[in-house]
């Protein structure tokens, strides 16, 4: 749409005055000037009968008296006199030959003056041609005398009557123009005022004061653009107090949140999205990994989800990159760092295959045993008991990596109840409890405690325990000693057990809490390991907020310390 012209309100106001003016001086001029010259044309006649009838009351009898008196009457009168006779016929015409003139009984006012009335008419002068005012009396002898004027000897008092009108509607428009600027002077002031604000809050300023008015408009619209201002004021910190709230929410999410506009401009982007791709980037094209940039434009193409999962950065992390389109062509791009999921899924499918595997071999040997015993049973008695007892090894293998797989998911599948608890108590009933097994192969067990207590689960810390001492005796040869420590150590408890045993390599030291982790395979096998030993160690240990670690000079034994907090 165009524009339309733009005028100040005092040009308007004084142009549309100026017309208004021109249009009443010109139709008030034209009938005042109408009535005027009326009201002077009759009273021109009316002096015109006035004259008639002085010279009708002493008009001589003789026609050629009345010649006479006709020309001596006229310079006087300044009016064409005419003297008519009864029966019509012109007897004298001060300005025309009378013998010449056609019979004017025809005349309306002669027709009027014959009756006795003043006659007047107003008429184009056979004679002059002009317009005529006519007015005629009956004198003596039934005779007429008429006046009569050119009509135009009004226009010089109505041309001076028009002069003075004229300049009186002018003094009046002048001052009208004045009082009009006036008055526009007083609208546009406050309406320039109100504009300002107008345009102040506009530009956010909403705290103004609008100008009051003594115009009642002007003050309803200054009043109404402050409430109109406040009441944004209100909308605004709704809207951004909504905003900050949406912020807040979407910062806390660890999922990145990118929204790309239809023109590839980066419309938001929250700390997560910072945190997984670093600096907050300007448009689509900046954004980095690149695929983000075509995952953008297919699913806008498509105008379906596109969903891929990428690596990034260094260290490598992966990446979920999910990228909804919107209809108006915007696009969400949600980012999830997925590595960790990913990792627990690695470790429990890697579990799962370790754990069919370590089953398999005792079941396998359970089954081979089986079916040899039962051949054995008829063919060679005597070998029996051997494969009745290597099922039961097997068995027993098989029982106890079961055992040890109940106890990891056990506690992974749960928190345990922490209480107030002896610890000293507990490594001394686990160390009661190796004994046996100790003695059995040779093996002393020498522990030095000293009282400590600790909020943990006494179950738990004994499973640790019992694990660690277990793996001391099983790695140690006959004749060696296993110390157990327990000592206190500024806010901690340590646990420590030492072995003069076979020692671990430098480079398993890392690997060894590992699940299914072993050195020597065999030598685990044959001292009734599972490999789950350590980690259910580790577990037990890092879920009481402590730490367990290891030192080992292979050939001269190990040193493995558990700290754990006190309170
Ligand atoms: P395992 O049931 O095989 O002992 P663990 O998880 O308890 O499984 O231990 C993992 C591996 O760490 C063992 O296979 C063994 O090689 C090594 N290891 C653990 N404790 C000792 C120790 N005290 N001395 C030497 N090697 C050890």
């Amino acid at each position: 749409m165009a524009a339309p012209r733009r005028r100040s309100l005092a040009t308007r106001l004084l142009v549309a005055y100026a017309l208004a003016v021109l249009a009443v001086v010109g139709v008030l001029g034209f009938f005042v000037e109408r009535s005027a010259r009326e009201a002077l044309v009759d009273e021109v006649q009316y002096g015109l009968a006035e004259q008639a009838r002085a010279a009708a009351f002493s008009l001589p009898e003789t026609p050629g008296e009345i010649v006479g008196f006709v020309e001596g009457l006229a310079p006087i009168t300044d009016a064409r006199v005419t003297v008519i006779d009864s029966d019509g016929s012109v007897l004298a015409d001060s300005h025309a030959d009378a013998e010449t003139m056609e019979n004017h009984s025809g005349r309306p006012e002669v027709q009027a003056a014959s009756r006795g009335d003043t006659g007047f008419d107003r008429r184009v002068s056979v004679s002059t041609g002009f317009n005529q005012l006519y007015a005629a009396v009956q004198g003596p002898g039934d005779r007429v005398v008429r006046l009569s004027l050119p009509e135009n000897v009004v226009n010089a008092p109505i041309r001076e009557f028009r002069g003075r009108l004229l300049l009186m509607l002018a003094v009046a428009g002048l001052a009208g123009v004045a009082a009009v600027a006036l008055v526009a002077r007083r609208l546009t002031r406050p309406l320039a005022e109100l504009s300002e604000v107008a345009s102040s809050v506009a530009a956010g300023d909403l705290d103004v004061e609008p100008p009051r008015s003594s115009v009642a408009e002007l003050d309803d619209l200054g009043r109404s653009l402050g409430s109109m201002s406040t009441e944004l004021g209100h909308r605004l910190e709704e809207v951004s107090g909504e905003r900050r709230t949406l912020e807040v929410v979407l910062d806390a999410l660890p999922q990145g949140t990118l929204l790309v506009d239809t023109d590839d401009g980066v419309l938001y982007a929250n700390r997560s999205l910072i945190d997984l791709l670093g600096p907050v980037p300007e448009s689509l094209a900046q954004v980095v990994p690149f695929r983000i940039q075509e995952m953008v434009r297919r699913a806008r193409d498509e105008r379906t989800v596109v969903d891929i999962d990428l690596e990034h950065g260094r260290p490598a992390r992966v990446l979920r990159v999910i990228v909804s389109p919107f209809d108006d062509g915007r696009a969400l791009v949600v980012v999830s760092d997925i590595t960790d999921r990913r990792r627990v899924d690695d470790v429990r499918r890697d579990f799962v295959t370790n754990a069919s595997h370590e089953l398999k071999t005792p079941v396998s040997s359970i089954l081979a045993a089986a079916e040899t015993l039962q051949v054995a049973l008829e063919r060679a008695p005597d070998k029996v008991p051997q494969f009745a007892a290597q099922i039961e090894v097997a068995a027993r293998s098989l029982a106890r990596l079961v055992s040890d797989l109940l106890d990891l998911s056990r506690l992974e599948g749960r928190t345990a109840q922490h209480v107030e608890m002896d610890l000293e108590r507990v490594v001394v009933a686990e160390v009661e409890r190796m004994r046996p097994l100790a003695e059995e192969r040779k093996i002393g067990v020498v522990s030095d405690t000293v009282p400590v207590s600790v909020m943990g689960s006494p179950e738990d810390l004994a499973l640790a325990v019992r694990n660690l001492l277990d793996n001391a005796v099983r790695y140690s040869d006959p004749g060696a000693v296993v110390t157990i420590r327990l000592d206190r150590q500024g806010d901690e408890a340590v646990v420590s057990v030492t072995d003069s045993g076979t020692g671990i390599p430098q480079r398993d030291l890392e690997r060894i809490f590992e699940r299914f982790y072993r050195v020597d395979v065999a030598r685990s096998r044959a001292t009734g390991g599972t490999g789950l030993g350590l980690s259910i160690v580790r577990h037990v240990v890092e879920s009481h907020g402590g730490k367990v670690t290891v030192e080992s000079q292979l050939g001269s034994g190990s040193t493995f310390t558990t700290r754990l907090p006190l309170d």
